[in-house]
């Protein structure tokens, strides 16, 4: 059984004696990408995580920074030979510094800014439906600025409710979310309408089964993360698979069962799919053919935790003609809320990949598939016409 270190981290003993330092992750990883330095690497960082944990290097500015510009992509953690669990050291480390920060004076704005964010409006659908509006009406009056990743809000797709009852006893449930439903609720319809086509009833979450959390995760938020697991789990009872269209939240949802550690909340993860997962599972619904070729880019928490990315081509396979990247699936920089929080980095790091989607299809206007509001939005902001798998599906769908 492993141990927990006594070290201000608290980190498990096997996990940090796990990396060899062999350094393998290092191509994998966006951060010593466009940096080239090894604190911004996954080796350099746990080598940090180790000499706090021993007592040999402080908590300090330059520990907290090479932990907050990890993007938590976790390609590090697919690359590793050793299997080293950097995705949960980095949390661990996250929660450990956000405890320690309380009743500290330390960036009192930048705390007071996340406290609105994670316990006022994330949680509180209601809020944040409050809140899309005035950033509506703020975008009518041209008060934000563009290269800031937020989507073109409708008022005519925000003022129209979902077409889906909440609660029942459905073959499947369509888990809206919190920023999803706000923001990018055409697209719930897309993934209603192909869930349909399957032939599958489908109902979305009842009371309290909004914000799943994955957001407080990143940010060491746990404890929050932990009651909005309870009441996501709550909202959709029985054995029905849970479908989830936002990449992040559904790599979130299957990792309760690590978060909660209770036989409920892993059984409740095994009944987490992906779209596209779901999609292929059941029996992709017959298309009409387009002639559009589409970029697939991998959102990372699709492809490194959830591993699930080779569905989405499946499920599009036989309507689009697909265009494969060349750059491994390296992450595009949207990393939750990271593009808010580390403009610069999250800037130089969708570069990349943003020359890397032009050149896979020679044209500088490509259509691309994306399975998360994160990348797409962040994507979006570089000027590519992003869309969901299953708007894609839903358009070839209605033909
Ligand atoms: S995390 Fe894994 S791949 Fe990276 S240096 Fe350590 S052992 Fe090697
Ligand atoms: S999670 Fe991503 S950004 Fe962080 S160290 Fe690993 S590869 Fe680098």
């Amino acid at each position: 059984m492993s141990t927990r270190s006594e070290g201000p981290l608290g980190l498990d003993d096997d996990a940090l004696a796990a990396c060899v330092a062999c350094g393998l992750c290092l191509p994998h990883c966006p951060t010593y990408r466009v940096t080239g330095l090894e604190f911004a690497s996954p080796r350099g960082r746990i080598a940090a995580m180790r000499e706090v944990e021993a007592g040999s290097m402080p908590i300090d500015d330059s520990f907290e920074r090479a932990m907050t510009e990890c993007v938590q992509c976790r390609a590090c953690e697919a690359a590793c030979p050793s299997s080293v669990p950097f995705g949960h050291m980095m949390e661990d480390t996250r929660a450990a510094l956000t405890e320690q920060e309380h009743g500290t004076s330390a960036s009192r704005p930048r705390r007071a800014l996340e406290w609105v964010g994670y316990r006022l409006v994330l949680p509180h659908h209601i809020v944040l439906l409050g809140a899309t509006w005035l950033l509506l009406a703020a975008q009518k009056l041209h008060l934000v600025p563009k290269r800031l990743a937020l989507p073109a809000l409708s008022p005519r797709s925000l003022a129209r409710r979902l077409d889906v009852e909440r609660g029942g006893q459905p073959h499947a449930w369509l888990f809206t979310g919190c920023v999803m439903d706000a923001w990018l609720r055409d697209t719930h319809r897309s993934t209603a309408r192909v869930m349909r086509a399957t032939g599958a009833t489908i109902a979305r979450p009842g009371a309290g089964g909004d914000c799943c959390g994955a957001l407080h995760v990143h940010a060491g938020r746990r404890e929050e993360a932990r009651t909005l697991a309870r009441r996501i789990i709550a909202s959709m009872p029985g054995d029905a698979p849970v479908v989830v269209n936002s990449a992040g939240c559904g790599a979130a949802m299957k990792e309760y069962g690590v978060l909660l550690d209770t036989p409920d909340a892993r059984a409740f993860s095994a009944r987490v799919r992906d779209f596209s997962e779901w999609v292929v599972e059941r029996g992709v619904p017959a298309t009409s053919r387009s002639a559009t070729p589409i970029v697939v880019q991998d959102p990372c928490h699709l492809r490194h935790v959830q591993r699930s990315h080779l569905a989405v081509r499946t499920a599009l396979g036989e309507s689009f003609a697909l265009v494969e990247l060349d750059d491994d699936g390296l992450c595009c920089g949207a990393g939750g809320a990271y593009a808010a929080t580390q403009p610069e980095l999250a800037t130089a790091i969708r570069d990349r990949k943003v020359d890397a989607i032009r050149n896979a299809v020679g044209q500088p206007d490509p259509v691309v598939a994306s399975a998360n509001p994160g990348c797409m939005l962040h994507l979006r902001a570089a000027g590519l016409d992003v869309r969901h798998p299953a708007d894609l599906l839903a358009e070839v769908l209605d033909g």
